[in-house]
């Protein structure tokens, strides 16, 4: 058995997707919704006999290797020991191959150096007198050493070499810790530097818990005020976001994620006792990082800071969740407080009832358009719809931009019957979200697909019926005919036709097309069914012969071909006799 046959066979598929897409029973499948295509009904399905999975949307479909590799973004091999470890699988030595085996390894090197990093800075925080001066900062804004450790904050020093020492300590080499991001290359005779001193250091995380990056914020004046970490081999911005991986399960649970800007805001927030909390730690949301929230959760209450810059990136923000369909709450806090300041000022409990409390966006929106209009006057309120419009046509489809038209207009007292067809209209014209990237459908007949469907479970009927079928040009021209020939390949070189592995040479059409077979809610396919599958595909194949004839006479007819009309139709007349034996066969 290869190491990728052993894994496999000791992973459960649904426990694996389970960590990453809320799955609910279906018959004997699991559904949810799909976390490679944005949807509000779940289309995406696994099956926990057969161990794939597919979506009927998007097509997208494989076993769970494929699975890993799509959702982390991973190559084969590095999705083959992540599942090994979830697994408990132990790999045998050198399990990558050797074409990846380079990348591979120096992420690894990248994760280890940066674990040695966030474990120096948090022993700077008690070490020197430095440290324990960001120590008394941090304590200051309320960080017990307990909260400290939890969040592994620590501290970078001033010096700017300490890092870089102690990782050349460790065996690291110079490019690797320039590749890293905490090492400034070495310029104009200077030498290497580490990248973050003198500043607070938070440990940015993977959703696995690695960590991959940090944030820096300077003790002093220095600026910039913070300092990331630059992309690296195992860190894109984007992808990520802050406390994810040790909010996961509270999200879920929540079903409903609190974004908020910053480290501190966060951490603050978290420890208030609302674990389902992460932060963008830039100024607004990408839809990478909408796509990550959308695993755990639909629903976001977005509290970022009320000053200007915050609001406008409350807006980008909340407009790009609306567009990928997200249900989504404002949390404002007063007194133009960060979610950090106020929960130092007012205390827990005060922040979790003005969370509990936070209007959905669409209703602070109109809330703020009511505010700023008067609404007593008509020119007043077609400003307001007008404020309201830009957002309310991000809602994705037509039936919720009714919906909300309605409530809002209720919210607005926009009583003129007039002005809510006004308001509809403009919302209707609006052009349909786009759908997911698709392959175009093949339409195969039910016969093939039964087939297929039998060949794939079973290669007892690939050896019995599919050489015969493919001598006798039967399966030539079927939308399945390519899809048939790979699994016949597969048994040539003694290999058992399973879809994962037949990939490689089919198209994502062909894929689609047999994916979906799979998931057929019926039995296994007997021999007696195949039988009859064959002998439809037998008379799909004399009938295509008989209607290529049937052209071949009406050109003969028209040139007044005598001899080779008659030729025509002796054949026609053969080939209806095979047909009608066949049909009384
Ligand atoms: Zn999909």
């Amino acid at each position: 058995m290869s190491q990728a046959e052993e894994v496999r066979a000791a992973t459960d598929i649904v426990k694996i997707v389970g960590d990453y897409v809320k799955l609910r029973k279906s018959g004997a499948n699991m559904t949810g919704l799909c976390p490679f295509h944005q949807e509000k009904t779940p289309s995406f399905s696994v099956h926990p006999v057969k161990q794939i999975f597919h979506c009927f949307g998007c097509g997208l479909g494989g076993d769970v290797f494929k699975f890993v590799m799509l959702i982390e973004n991973l190559s084969f091999p590095e999705a083959l020991r992540r599942v090994a470890e979830k697994s408990g699988v132990k790999l045998r030595e050198h399990p990558l191959d050797a074409v990846s085996d380079a990348n591979a390894r120096e992420r690894e090197a990248l994760v280890k150096i940066h674990e040695v990093a966030a474990r120096f800075f948090a022993a700077q925080l008690g070490a020197t007198a430095e440290g324990r001066a960001a120590w008394a900062y941090l304590t200051d804004r309320g960080l017990s050493d307990e909260a400290l450790a939890r969040f592994r904050i620590g501290y970078a020093p001033s010096e700017g070499h300490a890092l870089l020492r102690k990782l050349e300590g460790e065996g690291f080499s110079g490019e690797l810790m320039e590749k890293s991001g905490l090492v400034l290359a070495e310029s104009e005779g200077r030498r290497r530097l580490d990248r973050f001193r003198r500043r607070v250091m938070f440990p940015i995380a993977r959703e696995n818990g690695s960590v991959v990056a940090f944030g820096g914020r300077a003790l002093g004046d220095d600026l910039p005020k913070y300092l990331n970490s630059p992309e690296t081999p195992i860190y894109t911005k984007s992808r990520v976001l802050f406390h994810l991986d040790q909010a996961a399960k509270a999200i879920r649970e929540a079903d409903e994620v609190i974004l908020v800007e910053g480290y501190m805001d966060a951490i603050a927030v978290a420890r208030a006792g609302f674990e389902q909390v992460a932060a963008s730690c830039g100024t607004s949301l990408t839809s990478n990082q909408a796509r990550l929230l959308a695993r755990y959760t639909r629903r976001v209450v977005v509290n970022y800071d009320p000053d200007s810059a915050g609001q406008a990136a409350t807006e980008r923000s909340l407009d790009l969740l609306l567009e990928e369909g997200f249900e989504c709450r404002v949390l404002a806090l007063p007194g133009g407080l960060d979610p950090d300041a106020f929960i130092r000022r007012e205390g827990a409990g005060a922040y979790g009832k003005r969370l509990k409390a936070a209007p959905n966006y669409l209703e602070y929106l109109a809330d703020r358009a009511a505010a700023a209009h008067d609404l007593r006057s008509p020119q007043g309120k077609v400003a307001a719809v007008n404020s309201l419009m830009p957002h309310l046509i991000k809602l994705p489809s037509a039936l919720l931009r009714r919906e909300w038209i309605d409530r809002l207009a209720d919210r607005l007292h926009l009583d003129d019957r007039l002005l809510r067809e006004e308001v509809r209209r403009a919302a209707d014209t609006r052009r349909e979200l786009k759908a997911p990237e698709t392959s175009a459908a093949l339409v195969a007949s039910p016969a093939e697909k039964e087939l297929l469907r039998g060949c794939l479970e079973n290669a007892e009927l690939v050896d019995e019926f599919l050489p015969g079928l493919a001598a006798e040009g039967a399966l030539a021209g079927l939308p399945t005919s390519n899809i048939f020939a790979a699994i016949l390949a597969a048994r040539v070189r003694g290999e058992k036709p399973e879809l994962p592995r037949l990939e490689e040479v089919l198209t994502a059409a062909e894929q689609r097309l047999a994916y979906e077979c799979q998931f057929a809610d019926a039995e296994p396919l007997t021999r007696e069914a195949a039988v009859r599958c064959c002998q439809a595909l037998q008379r799909k194949k004399l009938e295509r012969e008989r209607d290529a004839i049937q052209v071949a006479i009406r050109a003969a007819e028209a040139v007044g071909d005598a001899a080779r009309l008659g030729d025509l139709l002796r054949a026609k007349l053969k080939l209806a006799g095979q047909i009608a034996h066949r049909d009384s066969a």
